[in-house]
């Protein structure tokens, strides 16, 4: 495992990889000086946990703190640990990070991990261990959902999942692919990576304004297995690209983004509504999902695979039967434009419209970082332990804003803004 991670990583650009650290510490985080910084990767990613690390210490950092994962660590736990154990999750470190984000430490999460990890593992288990590190996580994830602190997310090439994405290829190829295909969707193979991303942010930021100029009271999907209506909550407010933490930082939380999005009426979502793309949810493939709302609750639900592994999580609790979010993302964006399907949530989600199930985000209400969690539920937002984004966007899809009085505003029409 060391020798192939060694071995992958000097395929990578090492230039443009270095930006890639730079532009998640200074446009995605946008550390200040003093701040500390926790950080989570995949042992193979350690190449861009050193360059974060480097560009983090230059802005000022206080403290940087890595907490790396290991595929195989977590393989010998499925393959050996007694069963008792998979109902148990490391809770004092959950509430550790709580601590730390209540200290204002800042939070950067590297993803790149193989999507399908676990998918030859036990679906009992991993749905066990799912819900207990949902259980335990939930003090610190309430911290970033509640945008307390900057926080952000960017990617790394890691060979399982080059392998996934580009399976014709050699795993050496599939790398560089990959690691291209990052660099490309992340903007940092343009001379100014910094300014590209304020030019980016400006474009994003138009159209929420428009949006919540609108002010639409449902929104309505209808394309090939679609026809939903998504009521939006009382006094949401469209988010995109670049916005502002409890503690005062504009970071863009992720690395890449093309989305605007904003919370969904927990009560108010009917009709029926396919996935485009397949979900890769903590190792499992759940793909052609179909379900049916009613009066914002899932009723019925399938999947062509992953079927047994999505009832379980919609059994969470309450809230996973609802939606927390809703995404509009022109089919047309470059991470679509760019073909791959990257089994990955954080790029796939920013290649089509799309939905959440579970937790909605409290920053998409007017005044949202004032408002109590009473005050949330009461104005429709949802609650759940999970946050779950799945893909119904494509090029057939067309998007009606309704609005108030019932009148109908062409929002997208085949997959593009209208
Ligand atoms: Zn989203
Ligand atoms: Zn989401």
């Amino acid at each position: 495992m060391t020798l192939a991670a060694d071995a992958n990583s000097s395929l990578i650009d090492p230039a443009k990889l270095d930006r890639l650290g730079e532009v998640a510490v200074r446009v995605g985080l946008n550390l200040q000086p003093g701040q500390d910084l926790l950080m989570t990767a995949p042992t193979a990613a350690l190449p861009l946990v050193r360059s974060i690390a480097k560009h983090a210490y230059k802005a000022g950092a206080g403290l940087v703190t890595p907490l790396l994962s290991d595929e195989e660590v977590t393989l010998a736990r499925y393959r050996n640990a007694p069963d008792a154990s998979f109902d148990r999750a490391a809770g004092w470190l959950y509430e550790g990070m709580a601590k730390a984000f209540s200290a204002n430490t800042a939070r950067l999460a590297i993803v790149g991990d193989n999507p399908l990890l676990l998918a030859g593992e036990d679906p009992q288990k991993v749905a066990r261990a799912n819900k207990a590190n949902s259980t335990a996580y939930q003090p610190a994830l309430e911290k970033i959902v509640g945008f307390d602190i900057n926080w952000n997310i960017v990617a790394f090439p890691g060979a399982a999942w080059a392998k996934q994405v580009f399976s014709s290829d050699d795993e050496s190829t599939a790398v560089k692919k990959l690691a291209e295909a990052i660099f490309s969707a992340s903007r940092v193979d343009v001379a100014d990576p910094i300014a590209a991303w304020a030019e980016h942010n400006k474009t994003l930021r138009q159209r929420t304004d428009w949006l919540n100029g609108e002010r639409f009271s449902a929104l309505h999907f209808k394309g090939p297995g679609t026809d939903l209506t998504i009521g939006l909550a009382d006094g949401h407010e469209w988010q995109g690209g670049a916005s502002t933490a409890k503690n005062g930082v504009v970071c863009n939380a992720n690395i890449p983004t093309e989305e605007v999005f904003t919370t969904p009426h927990a009560l108010r979502v009917d009709g029926h509504v396919r996935s485009t793309k397949p979900l890769s949810y903590q190792g499992t493939l759940i793909d052609e999902i179909a379900v049916r709302f009613e009066a914002g609750r899932i009723v019925e639900a399938k999947a062509s695979r992953g079927e047994e592994v999505l009832n379980k999580v919609l059994d969470t609790d309450e809230g996973a039967r609802r939606l927390g979010e809703v995404a509009l993302v022109p089919h047309s964006s470059p991470i679509s434009k760019s073909g791959i399907l990257f089994f990955n949530t954080l790029f796939d989600e920013n290649a089509s419209c799309h939905i959440a199930l579970g937790q909605c985000y409290s920053k998409c209400f007017v005044n949202g970082d004032k408002l109590t969690p009473e005050q949330i539920a009461a104005q429709g937002g949802n609650k759940s332990l999970i946050h779950i984004d799945w893909m119904i966007g494509s090029g057939q899809i067309d998007i009606d804003g309704i609005r108030a009085d019932g009148s109908r505003v062409p929002v997208f029409r085949q997959g593009e803004w209208a």
